[in-house]
């Protein structure tokens, strides 16, 4: 049983962290010393870094950690990366990391700022939606994603309605995992092979039935926030991906993708 000091300390720590995901280059200066110990990966892996909204303000900041991983190794689609993942390709055995980039939730910026850096630079990413949102103030339309779809980025599911899916029913977590898909590929025309669970973390967030259910239903990879570095023979049902936000400093950037 942790002490009531011990619970207090948490609490005070999860709420200046919420305060400090609204400033990001706030909580960027403050991770960055952290990222001291820490360098951008050199040696052979897998990296899923991954971001959300992206405002007008931090196009160019989002080009800097797109060409610093550049710098680094290729950044590749996401059935590349899972073609590695199974094997099928020998990239990481003669060379250093390799990257593959998604957006998660819905948000305008991604066609207003993301796409257009991405398509600039060359770079495929995956854009992981909740259907709920879309249509939303502030979120695409699905013509947005429609769009963004014909010009050759991958759309894959962020459920419905963004709950955590922990918390939910059997039917809730079904209704969730499948009928986002369904929507997605009714308003698309394409296949929706790939998911990424809300928040992100194994037993706190989702569950061994949430990744069943999803099988079940056809997807071939679903996304985790478990950060480590993924290797070839790693489960794609269990992909691991780095937050970032695009105003952290790169010394922030090292405390999630490194080595
Ligand atoms: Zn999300």
């Amino acid at each position: 049983m942790p002490s009531p000091t011990l619970i207090k300390r948490r609490l005070n720590e999860l709420g200046l962290r919420s305060k400090l995901r609204a400033r990001p280059r706030v909580q960027g200066r403050i991770l960055a010393p952290a990222g001291a110990f820490r360098r951008l990966p050199e040696t052979g892996g897998l990296y899923f870094p991954f971001y959300h909204d992206v405002l007008p303000e931090y196009a160019d900041d989002l080009r800097r950690h797109l060409l610093a991983f550049r710098r680094r190794g290729p950044l590749v689609s996401w059935s590349e990366a899972l073609a590695i993942l199974g094997g099928g390709k020998g990239v990481l055995a003669k060379s250093g990391p390799v990257f593959c980039l998604s957006f998660d939730d819905g948000h305008a910026s991604w066609r207003d700022v993301v796409v257009p850096v991405l398509r600039e630079l060359g770079v495929p990413a995956m854009f992981f939606l909740t259907t709920g949102l879309v249509g939303q103030p502030g979120n695409l339309t699905w013509d947005d994603c429609r769009a963004i779809s014909a010009a050759g980025f991958d759309f894959g599911s962020h459920t419905v309605t963004h709950q955590r899916l922990a918390d939910q029913s059997d039917a809730e977590a079904r209704h969730e995992i499948v009928d986002s898909q369904r929507e997605i590929e009714d308003e698309l025309g394409i296949r929706i092979k790939d998911f990424a669970a809300p928040y992100g973390h194994p037993a706190v967030d989702f569950g061994r039935r949430d990744v069943e259910v999803a099988r079940e239903a056809g997807y071939t990879s679903f996304a985790s926030t478990l950060r480590p570095a993924m290797r070839p023979g790693d489960s794609p049902m269990m992909i691991h991906r780095q937050g970032l936000h695009p105003a952290w400093p790169i010394w922030a950037v090292r405390t999630r993708v490194h080595d």
